[in-house]
């Protein structure tokens, strides 16, 4: 995948493209990789990175969502369960197994929780994952040492899927980019063209060169999550806003908060939603939290009560108990609710996602969850389809296997860090094979280390940077810039 390449291929393209996406993550990724799968001609047009936004901010899981299940929305989790399968088995490089125990101090609720999760396994209906189990004091202590052993009485153990989901961006991107899609990263849309009525067109810029052009397509699909709402309002001015945000904050800990390889979920926190420990990549990752906020923004801030709230929340199920000092990394991502009408209030948002066609044809998605990413693109490619001169083909994600970018990194050698893996080949490789730019694109979603540990993070970047600039022939001045920009983008990370 090489951006360069790209802009020759672009410049030399004679017809106007079948579909135009825009916007860079799990959605737009999903659906560029649907329609090139099927044969159409794609191009994607990222603001920033890919999975710069929401998309390398979740809390990590291919998941069902156990707290739906609670709510009676079985519909919502039974679709998400079936996509977890399809995704295991098209992704194994990148979605694993991983286990939790919900510990509990009252044997009524040890069968409760028990009776939910076997509902969770039943209607999963397959073989992919273990089932639950409920465990003694003895396993629960062995599975999770840190476990809060005061009054525990044993506990749930379930099992469900994980992953990376960045790097899960950039192998759908690399798989796209195989089957011909031309993808760009740091190329925003600014404005639409309209012919007759209809959308035909965009008017993007390179942030990159600062140079504007136009393109044309038969389909545009808005894929920009919570800044759909902007897109929406290029088309219309008449557009009534039915998207609401809601926050997420994560917490990243040392692997000693668990001191195992099975996380934790409580199952209650004090506002009554669930809140996990998630094992990933040697560090654990606690949350999450929801808070409406009005704004959208690319590096979304947490405040000190998120910070306080997962704290508290994790303490009462750990022995020893994280605080404020043991937090290496801190990441926030937002979501888009979508509200039934204008006048709906926060508990009626949906968490579903919703497919909105305007009368100029722009095809605007919102909302889902990663773990969904496959079956709403296929829905959104299906009926845009229908809403066109284009003929139908049939998709064939169910069964195509994404790329893993890393097969042929020798992950043996030298590593500019002692706590997470990076090397001048896997340097080289994010550039010249996955369109990494900026240092921030290296540091935070090619690698993840910035997600992991803020301050070897800093320590690491010069290395990195220098490293950079020799395969990019770019000079001091383009060292510091970007050291700069690195520097000012930690203290989001950071409490
Ligand atoms: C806190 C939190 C935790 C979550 N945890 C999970 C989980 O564990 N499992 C799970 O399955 N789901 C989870 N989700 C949901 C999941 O992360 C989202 O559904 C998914 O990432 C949304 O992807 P998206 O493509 O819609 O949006 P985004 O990833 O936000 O992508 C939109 C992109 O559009 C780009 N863009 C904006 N404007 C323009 C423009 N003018 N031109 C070009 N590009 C533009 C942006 O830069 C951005 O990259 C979580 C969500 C949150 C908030």
């Amino acid at each position: 995948m090489n951006r360069d390449l790209n802009l020759k291929l672009l410049k030399e393209k004679k017809s106007i493209f079948d579909f135009i996406i825009i916007g860079g993550g799990s959605i737009g990724l999903g659906c560029a990789l649907d329609a090139s799968s099927r044969g159409y001609s794609v191009i994607l047009l990222e603001k920033h990175d890919f999975c710069k936004g929401t998309s390398s901010r979740s809390t990590k899981l291919i998941h069902g969502g156990v707290r739906y299940l609670e709510k009676g929305q079985l519909g919502l989790v039974y679709e998400a369960l079936k996509e977890r399968t399809i995704l295991k088995n098209n992704a194994p490089h990148l979605v694993k197994q991983v286990g939790f125990l919900i510990p509990v101090y009252n044997y009524l609720l040890k069968f409760y929780y028990f009776f939910g999760l076997k509902v969770y396994d039943f209607i999963s209906g397959n073989l992919s994952f273990e089932k639950p189990q409920i465990v003694n004091n003895e396993t629960a202590i062995k599975l999770v040492p840190n476990v809060n052993k005061n009054q525990l009485k044993g506990g749930v153990v379930f099992f469900d899927g994980q992953f990376d989901d960045s790097r899960m961006g950039i192998d759908i991107a690399l798989t796209s980019d195989k089957n011909k899609a031309l993808l760009f990263n740091y190329m925003s849309v600014e404005s639409l063209i309209k012919e007759n009525g209809k959308i035909k067109g965009v008017v993007v810029e390179d942030t990159l060169t600062k140079n504007n052009f136009s393109i044309k397509g038969c389909k545009i699909i808005n894929a920009t999550g919570v800044f759909s709402k902007s897109i929406m309002n290029m088309d219309s001015v008449n557009f009534k806003s039915i998207i609401r945000l809601s926050q997420g904050v994560h917490l990243v800990v040392d692997k000693k908060f668990l001191n195992g390889d099975i996380g934790i979920l409580v199952p209650k926190t004090s506002d009554g939603r669930v809140l996990f420990a998630v094992p990933w990549l040697d560090h654990v990752i606690l949350g999450t939290t929801d808070s409406l906020v009005n704004e959208p923004s690319i590096d979304p801030i947490p405040s000190n009560d998120e910070i306080d709230f997962i704290l508290e929340n994790t303490q009462k199920y750990m022995s020893i108990k994280p605080k404020r000092k043991d937090v290496k990394s801190i990441f926030v991502g937002l979501r888009p609710l979508v509200a039934k009408d204008l006048k709906s209030k926060s508990k009626d948002l949906s968490r579903k996602h919703r497919i909105i066609i305007s009368e100029a044809g722009l095809v605007s998605v919102i909302g889902g969850k990663w773990t969904t990413y496959r079956k709403i693109a296929k829905m959104v490619i299906d009926k845009s389809i229908k809403n066109s001169e284009l003929n139908f083909v049939k998709s064939v994600t169910a069964n195509l296997k994404i790329s893993d970018g890393l097969k042929n990194i020798d992950f043996s050698k030298d590593s500019l860090s002692k706590y997470f893996y990076l090397s001048k080949d896997l340097i080289v490789h994010y550039i010249k094979n996955e369109m990494a730019i900026n240092l921030d694109d290296i540091m935070s979603r090619r690698s993840r280390c910035l997600f992991l540990n803020v301050k070897e993070s800093v320590f690491i970047a010069p290395k990195v940077v220098k490293i950079m600039a020799q395969e990019l022939s770019k000079n001091n001045e383009w060292e510091e810039e970007q050291l700069n920009k690195f520097y000012k983008l930690t203290k989001l990370y950071t409490i």
